[in-house]
């Protein structure tokens, strides 16, 4: 007897814009855009940089490495494929490299989940893509 819920979480859809940031993380590889000009990582991804607007840009891989910013707690369940998950945490982990990612905490109970806690990036992975998440470091 299966406990997944009869309708399933909605998942990113990879495109052109974003295929380096998920085929890095298929990889394993926490993928960010970075301006070669001065040199700014950026996340989410776009065309030009905010902090001198060259549109010289690559990807890089980050450290991988954060702290939690924000979180909040889920209590109400918005979406039916999120019904097992309930409470579940929301999180904004700050990464070393200075973009802010929102995500979800894991191997640490919601209690125990600090502002300024360490993490590193952990890989939960589906058929189709594979999502960031992040654990204590
Ligand atoms: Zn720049």
């Amino acid at each position: 007897m299966s406990d997944q819920p009869a309708i399933q979480k909605p998942l990113p859809e990879p495109d052109d814009a974003s295929r380096p940031f998920w085929d890095g993380a298929a990889a394993g590889r926490l993928m960010l855009m970075r301006c070669n000009s001065c040199r700014t990582w950026r996340l989410p991804s776009r065309m030009h940089c905010d902090r001198c607007l060259s549109t010289d840009v690559g990807w890089e891989q980050a450290s991988g490495r954060g702290t939690v910013r924000t979180f909040g707690i889920m209590h109400q369940r918005y979406h039916p494929g999120f019904a097992n998950d309930l409470p579940y945490n929301v999180s904004i982990v700050e990464l070393d490299e200075g973009p802010r990612l929102p995500t979800n905490l894991v191997g640490v109970s919601n209690a125990d989940i600090k502002v300024g806690m360490k993490v590193v990036v952990d890989w939960e992975r589906h058929a189709d893509v594979t999502l960031p998440k992040f654990r204590p470091a």
